[in-house]
């Protein structure tokens, strides 16, 4: 039974990052717990809904995917419009997409136009975690990366294909989320 009292509340998250870093299968995880290496993303629906109880707030994420656009740089305005928050992905064992965050970034600041760019959350994932023999990047590159920003960041590695890390990170960005409703 729910409990009591839960405030219900909103948000519109942006999940991005270069293709085949893991983007779709980290909100597959994360929405059923199922992990499916050869899931091919099509034209499915834009976004899908994952509801969180964090502290006193009923949650319903609004989670957008993209369909393999970000291969053309080429993600509408719609996809961006109205984000509460910001998930940045990059592959662990892949140098170029982490070097491409700020690029990432950069484009979700001028397109979603916050009106506090200082309080945005913006959520690392540093994913396939699982590949640790394959790394190339270090989780204290990143914390370095970050270290350098303005702004409002978490960091976890995570692994859609061993479901680590990957509800503990959404759940503390939300924590971050400055709620509308
Ligand atoms: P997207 O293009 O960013 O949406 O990436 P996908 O979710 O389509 O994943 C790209 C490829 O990486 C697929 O072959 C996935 O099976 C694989 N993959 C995704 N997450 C992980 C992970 O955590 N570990 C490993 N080893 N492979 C992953
Ligand atoms: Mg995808």
């Amino acid at each position: 039974t729910p409990t009591p009292g839960l405030k219900k509340s909103f948000a519109k998250v942006v999940v991005i990052g270069d293709s085949g870093v893991g983007k779709t299968s980290l909100i597959q995880v994360f929405e059923n717990n199922k992990f499916n290496q050869t899931f091919k993303p099509t034209i499915g629906a834009d976004f899908s809904n994952k509801e969180l109880i964090v502290e006193d707030k009923l949650v319903t994420l609004q989670i957008w995917d993209t369909a393999g656009q970000e291969r053309f740089q080429s993600l509408g305005s719609a996809f961006y419009r109205g984000a509460d928050c910001c998930v940045l992905v990059y592959d662990i064992t892949n140098p170029l997409s982490f070097a491409n965050l700020n690029n990432w970034k950069a484009t979700f600041l001028t397109k979603s136009d916050p009106k506090d760019p200082q309080t945005m959350p913006f959520l690392i994932l540093g994913n396939k975690a699982d590949e640790e023999g394959a790394r190339k990047v270090s989780a204290e590159e990143t914390q370095r990366y970050i270290s350098q920003q303005d702004g409002t960041f978490i960091f976890f590695e995570t692994s859609a294909k061993e479901n680590k890390n990957i509800e503990d990170a959404f759940r503390e960005l939300v924590k971050k989320v400055t709620f509308r409703q």
